[in-house]
Order: C-alpha cells, then structure tokens, then sequence
C-alpha cells in the first residue's frame, strides 16, 4: 500500500501485488478540487439529457464552436488541408450519434472508438396511452429496460420526448423540469392496506400493468358524463401542442424522474442522479474527444441509443449507421473499411456495479470494484459461463493497462456480481464482432437502473482522464 512507498524493505512485495487504490487516499487537494469541478459540468448535462433524443441534442450542442461539421457522404476527411472537415459528425435519425476527429495517420492504422449508450431505463407511453377510470385519468405505460417496478412509485414524475404529427410535423414534450410545471406520479397502496401486497415476491409487488401514470381530475369544460376527464387533458395537450388522441401513437413519450442531479453525500464525494447508466460514460467520452487536438490516430465517439432493450433497430448498435460510416471514411480515404476497422481500438465504455456491503451475497468476496477506486476495467460478463461476452482478447487489456498507468489513472477491475448471479451485458461484442480489439472500461455505479443512481466524483474524473489518454496515446 502507499504507505510503504520508499521503504526498500518492501519495495519487491508491492511491485509483486496488483491492489485496488482508494482515491480517499490517493488523489491530493488539487485533484479532488478538479474532479469536484468537472462534476459541475456533468450534473448540469445530466439534467439536459434525460432521454436519447435530448442527449443527441446536448451533445451536438457541446461540439458547437469546436470545429465540428456534419459529414456528408463524398466528404474529405483530413487532417492538414484547410477548408478541409478534420471534425465531423453523424446525427443518425436524433437519436445517436458520432462524432468523429482526425488524426494524424492514415486510417489505415486504426482509429480509436469510445462507445457508450445514451438511453437509459424509463416508462414509455403505450400507442393509446390516455384512459378514464373512477374519474381519474391516467397514462398507460410499458416500461423500457430493467427496472424494479416498486421503485417507480410515489416520486415525481416528468413526461420527456417527441411526437410527430400526421403531416411530419415534430413537436419535443418536456413537461415536469421547470419550477412552475406540474409534475406526474404513480400511486401505491398505503402500508394500511398492503398487507397482501407486501406478501407478494418483489417482481410483482406492483405488476408492470399498475405502473400507470396518474394525470388528472378535472372535466372539459362544461361536459359531463364518462370520458370528461380524459378529454380535458386531451384539450391540454392540444392547446399546448396541438395534437390529438391519434397523434400519441406516433409519438414517443417516456416519463423520467422528475428531479434534477445533484450533489450526493455529506462531503459532496458523489454524483447523485437518473441516467447515470451510461451518461456518466458519455460525458467523460465527449469532454475527452472535444480535447484532443491532432490526435495521433483519428478519434471517435460513438453515442448509441436500445442499449438497455438489445441494441436493436436503426439507433441501435446492431444497426448499420456506424459501419456505413466507417465505409464512407474509407472510400473518402481510398482505404478499405475492413483493414480500418481490424487495426481500430475501441474502449466499450458502460457502468458496472460497485461492491455494496450491505448486500455481500450477490458479490464475488474477491474480485469486486468499489464506489471511488477508479475506472473499471472489465473483460467479460458472467452468468451461465460467459454467455453473451465478448471476453477481451489479453494482448487488447495489456495494451489499456500500459495506457491507463502510463496516464497515472486510477483503476481497477470488477466482476460485475456472482458468476451465477448476474446478467447483463454491453456494446462490446457489438464491436468485436466488426473485427476492432475492444474491451470494456466504465464507470462504477451504486443503484444502477433506479431513479436516482449513485457515482463517485472522483471516478467520473478518472474516466474523463482515462479517455483522454486513450484519444492521445501515442503510436506503436
Ligand atoms: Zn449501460
């Protein structure tokens, strides 16, 4: 341990041991102060980016005044000529996106790729959402990645996202953000009648179905009779969007936690907020990116969207929008895509879970990863021997730990839970299977997919340092 430094007694015994370091005792003044800073910048994106859509939006804003142009298909791509787009990105459909820099060597000899995802688990709106029950109305929800229903109960709610009207014209909902907005909830049983409830296994202590969103009391003006109080919010939402019942079912609405990030714990050391899983990758990832100036091999962020529901669909990374991207790099360079992507390094960039004391039966005694220790870095996934994992190649880890240490960023690996107890997974088999050395490398999470998530500041500040040296790490 750090205490023993300079003592030649036991100088061969520590270079021998490979121990987790815990930033309470490693990172001085001056760099706590710095991660305390950089912080700031990450609570307020967190609070713009609740959705995919919104984190696009966020992230292209970000990039404004940095150089950043949209690439188009025939594009150049390089790095000296001026005039020449050297920073580019890809907006795929609003809801992913890349962002791209270029850096001094041929693409021919690989580019860095940080991945992360942008979606995060919440309550989507069903295509008819809107019904009236005992003089309520409510919003019918099916929810969208895992989550622990019971969680969602009893907190304020806020409705986040985008309809289209039949003439394809957009409108973007926010509405539960402001101080002066109303905000949505979902009702529980009081403790006094819950006593069949409370007896119910947790999976169906409130069923999926009973997650509905409660909406309002009162009537359309001046009716009366069943569907009154259904039809006033229907007024509502067309006075404010102009919308009808119909138009919700090209929408996609989803309702968030409607309280902002914020400052975690008596002595501030932590990030508590919703969307952590994966902001607080993606965060770190862009800041990195939008620093590095001429880096040696070129640099990408990979932004993507249905991480928490398989990857799949058009934002998704089983999607075609980032290897369509990587061959209109090639064809703009003259290369093939194939000898691009097989020299490429990409860094998966996801949250795993923290070690939590107070629940030691789901954790590996050995080989967990703790709140403020550092990044972490992870080859597999477990469950069922390795189902699902892309199980990083050893020469791909050797090369991030000479990179990690050689930046002095505090790390340490994680097993993610039991082998048996854990299921789970990331981006990364979706990049080994383009033929790219990808290994994961994230951020540890305490609460992961509930509303409010909890990370340490100090380990934010390690991923942005970490994906820094990764964009600038010099040839081999
Ligand atoms: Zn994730």
């Amino acid at each position: 341990m750090t205490k023993n430094r300079g003592d030649a007694m036991h100088e061969p015994e520590d270079k021998l041991l490979f121990q987790h370091k815990n930033a309470a005792d490693v990172m001085g003044k001056t760099e706590t102060e710095a991660a305390d800073t950089y912080a700031e910048g990450y609570i307020g994106f967190l609070n713009r980016a609740k959705t995919e859509r919104e984190a696009v939006t966020e992230a292209i804003r970000m990039a404004q005044g940095k150089a950043f142009v949209p690439w188009r298909q025939g594009m150049s791509f390089a790095a000296d000529a001026g005039g020449t787009a050297a920073r580019v990105y890809v907006n795929q459909r609003g809801k992913a996106v890349i962002f791209c820099v270029r850096g001094k060597r041929p693409l021919s000899e690989g580019i860095s790729i940080i991945s992360s995802h942008i979606d995060s688990p919440r309550l989507d709106l069903k295509m008819r959402p809107l019904y009236e029950e005992a003089g309520m109305a409510y919003l019918d929800t099916h929810y969208y990645g895992g989550i622990k229903t019971y969680q969602w109960t009893g907190i304020p709610l806020a409705l986040h996202g985008y309809i289209v009207r039949k003439d394809g014209s957009g409108v973007p909902v926010c509405i539960g953000e402001e101080r002066e907005d109303p905000v949505l909830f979902i009702a529980d049983l009081l403790p006094h009648l819950a006593k069949t409830q409370m007896e119910r296994p947790g999976k169906e202590l409130v069923k999926a179905e009973d997650l509905d969103v409660l909406a309002g009391l009162r009537s359309f003006p001046g009716a009366s009779g069943e569907g009154r109080i259904k039809r006033n919010i229907l007024r509502i939402l067309h006075e404010k969007y102009h919308i009808t019942e119909e138009d919700l079912i090209s929408a996609e609405l989803s309702v968030v936690p409607a309280f902002p990030a914020r400052d975690l714990g008596l002595d501030r050391s932590m990030v508590g907020g919703y969307g952590q899983d994966d902001k607080v990758c993606v965060y770190p990832a862009l800041t990195a990116l939008f620093a590095a100036e001429a880096p040696e091999y070129t640099a990408c962020v990979v932004l993507a969207d249905k991480e928490e529901t398989g990857s799949l669909g058009m934002t998704g990374m089983q999607g075609a929008f980032f290897s369509n991207f990587i061959e209109d790099l090639a064809e703009s360079s003259g290369e093939k895509a194939r000898v691009i992507l097989s020299q490429s390094f990409c860094l998966s960039a996801d949250v795993n879970t923290a070690y939590y004391p107070l629940y030691p039966e789901v954790f590996d005694p050995h080989g967990e990863a703790a709140l403020n220790h550092g990044v972490i870095l992870f080859r597999y996934w477990g469950r069922g021997g390795k189902e699902n994992t892309n199980d990083a190649q050893a020469e791909t880890v050797a090369n991030l730990r000479r990179i990690l240490d050689d930046a002095g960023v505090l790390w340490q690996t994680g097993e993610g839970g039991q082998v048996d107890a854990e299921s789970s997974g990331t981006l990364s088999r979706f990049f080994a299977a383009l033929d790219i050395p990808t290994v994961d490398l994230g951020v540890p999470l305490l609460s992961m997919h509930s509303p409010f998530e909890a990370a340490a500041k100090a380990d934010l500040y390690m991923a942005h340092r970490a994906f820094a040296a990764f964009f600038t790490r010099p040839g081999q």
